[in-house]
């Protein structure tokens, strides 16, 4: 099978060296990720200037492509025929923070699987819970369920606009506790407005805050990582809220 990985945090980052070394052995590996980082730049689609490719060599001497446009980019510039052979699974991440919840369309990492799915190639998003312990990541129990993951997918395939977000705690592959299918939970944001004044006295902003946190409930994405388990979420790409049309329905039109 032919993989194409791709990354959010660019082709210098850890995550994608370690899950591009890993998933050599389930298949034909191609790379193309952004030449920096993109995390938080939710589903991007470069209309308004060229996109700039270049060849890379990976840490390990992996041949390589990078892109200055965003992950999601990536994957349409290689779906369009960037990448000569045909596409059998696209792989994004690792992420070094978990995607949960409402963390899905903000993410870089889930968006360029989101796009592999609108190209109707099956696709897996990948993020380790390197929250707590970010400065200990590691990222081999996340790459060797990738490689269980990518095999699963390959043999059952995945129906059209659907993927997989996959979410792994910061552990090796033997003390994790296993595997949970689970739906988003609900992810609590901690932003705070932080107001500053630039050198000329002019009010600039940042969205600041602590880091966000969620809950830990049975059966959702952070209450599997809570518990130590893998996390795989099937995301549909339909957004329609079905269970509202009714009643919009009864509105005056
Ligand atoms: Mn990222």
């Amino acid at each position: 099978m032919r993989i194409l990985v791709t990354n959010d945090d660019g082709i210098t980052s850890p995550g994608l060296l370690t899950l591009v070394k890993y998933l050599k052995s389930v298949g034909t590996v191609s790379v193309l990720a952004p030449d920096r980082n993109w995390s938080a730049s939710g589903h991007v689609k470069t209309l308004n200037r060229p996109l700039r490719v270049n060849a890379e060599t990976l840490a390990d001497g992996t041949p390589a492509l990078s892109c200055d446009g965003a992950p999601s980019d990536c994957v349409a510039l290689a779906a369009l025929g960037l990448i000569k052979e045909k596409i059998d699974l696209v792989v994004s991440g690792i992420n070094p923070y978990p995607n949960l919840g409402n963390d899905m369309t903000y993410s870089g990492t889930v968006t360029a699987a989101m796009e592999g799915a609108i190209w109707g190639i099956p696709s897996i998003a990948m993020s380790l819970d390197g929250s707590g312990n970010i400065n200990h990541l590691d990222f081999s129990g996340a790459a060797a369920t990738a490689c269980r993951i990518s095999k699963q997918v390959y043999e059952h395939g995945l129906p059209v606009k659907t993927l997989l977000n996959v979410n792994v705690p910061n552990l090796p592959i033997d003390q994790i506790q296993g595997f949970q299918v689970t739906r988003l939970g609900l992810r609590v944001y901690q932003d705070e407005l932080v107001r500053r004044e630039d050198p000329q006295g002019r009010p600039y902003y940042w969205i600041g805050g602590k880091p966000p946190t969620g809950i830990a409930e049975d059966s959702t994405d952070f209450g599997a990582l809570a518990a130590g388990y893998v996390s795989i979420t099937p995301i549909h790409m339909d957004m329609t809220a079905h269970h509202l049309r009714e009643a919009v329905s009864t509105w005056v039109w």
